[in-house]
């Protein structure tokens, strides 16, 4: 592993200050769980010349509620989201989402603000250079894209044009479900991105002067029901095969309001528009349920070996919706 020269930020401030000084050379560190891999393997024909060290700011790590609905610091942990109480009771997607993260350990290392900001798990990606030497493709700037001639049983299904590695974030799902917003920190000021527009098909939208501060999510509507579910090979641990959460409200029968958001299938958490147009004004039974499942893939279209996607989306649907409804 490369020699690099390590930083612990004592503020905000100073990890701006010191990504400014270091101009695209420095790397933020959270709990280190997605990045340290990174580098070990190194993947990346760069590497970066400094880390700073974000785990040293104090008050980053809080959950709190105000008049505007919940606030969640960037470093809290994902152990601490799936466990609160509060988050339990008023944001189940995203206690679920938290839980079904990888393992205890990673989940009490590993932070909400890396969990929105890691790298992608394109086996082609993450080939580890001691292994033969790194692949190089489309996404790390110089290359074609393997998986489309390839191996793409885990790419996505919707959404890829020219990467198709899928968002690997499971919290990003609940959260884009659940309307949260990503409040940045950068040099001019503050600013606000609501979750569903955070990722693009090749990273996100941060600056690389630019760091997550805190996720807020509004109040859910009254009465909504929530949930989340995701499809993984190997259990316990694994990413999503596909995933959906959901939230929808139900009132004498009728579904006023169904939020349902995607992961897994696309390389950003994806909103299911068709599937809550189906659902809106109508009981959710069976019949409905199935129809949403179907709507929900209308726009898919899988690469040679991952059609078998489109299946497990439909179920997850309609069962979220079933469970929800
Ligand atoms: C074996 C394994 C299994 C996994 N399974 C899953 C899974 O099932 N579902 C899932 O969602 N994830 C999974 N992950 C990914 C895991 O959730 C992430 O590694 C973790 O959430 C990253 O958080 P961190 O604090 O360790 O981030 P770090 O590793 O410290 O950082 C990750 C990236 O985010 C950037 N970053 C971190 N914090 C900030 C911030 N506040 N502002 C701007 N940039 C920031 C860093 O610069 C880096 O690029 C798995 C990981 C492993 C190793
Ligand atoms: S899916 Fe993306 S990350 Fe994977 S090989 Fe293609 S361009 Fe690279």
């Amino acid at each position: 592993m490369k020699t690099f020269e390590h930083f612990n930020a004592r503020s905000v401030e100073e990890a701006l200050s010191l990504l400014k000084e270091h101009a695209g050379r420095a790397c933020l560190m959270a709990g280190g769980t997605d990045l340290l891999g990174k580098l070990k393997d190194r993947i990346l024909e760069t590497y970066p010349d400094a880390l700073i060290n974000i785990k040293t700011i104090p008050g980053l790590g809080a959950i709190r509620e105000d008049v505007e609905g919940l606030r969640i610091g960037a470093l809290t942990k994902l152990a601490e989201i799936e466990r609160s109480p509060l988050i339990e009771e008023k944001y189940p997607a995203l206690a679920q989402a938290a839980g079904s993260v990888a393992s205890p350990e990673i989940r009490t290392m590993g932070t909400i603000g890396g969990n929105l900001c890691q790298d992608v798990r394109c086996w082609y990606y993450r080939y580890p250079h001691h292994m033969g030497g790194r692949i190089l493709c489309l996404r790390k700037g110089s290359g074609p894209c393997h998986a489309v001639k390839g191996d793409n049983r885990y790419h996505a299904i919707m959404g890829g044009k020219a990467c198709f590695a899928v968002c690997p974030s499971d919290t990003a799902v609940a959260l884009s479900a659940l309307k949260a917003e990503v409040r940045i920190a950068g040099p001019g000021g503050p600013r606000a991105v609501p979750v569903q527009d955070f990722f693009t098909p090749l990273g996100h939208r941060l600056n690389p002067d630019e760091l997550v501060e805190e996720i807020r999510i509004p109040d859910p509507p009254h009465g909504c029901r929530q949930t989340f579910l995701k499809f993984t090979l190997r259990k316990p641990m694994d990413f999503a095969v596909g995933s959906v959460a959901s939230v929808t409200t139900v009132r004498d029968g009728i579904c006023v309001d169904a939020s349902i958001a995607l992961g897994g299938v696309a390389p950003t958490p994806l909103r299911a528009e068709e599937a809550e147009r189906v659902v809106k004004g109508k009981p959710v039974d069976p019949e409905t349920a199935e129809e949403a499942a179907r709507a929900s893939v209308s726009n898919a279209k899988a690469l040679s070996g991952n059609a078998y996607k489109i299946e497990i989306v439909k179920a997850l649907v309609r069962r979220a919706l079933l469970l929800t409804g």
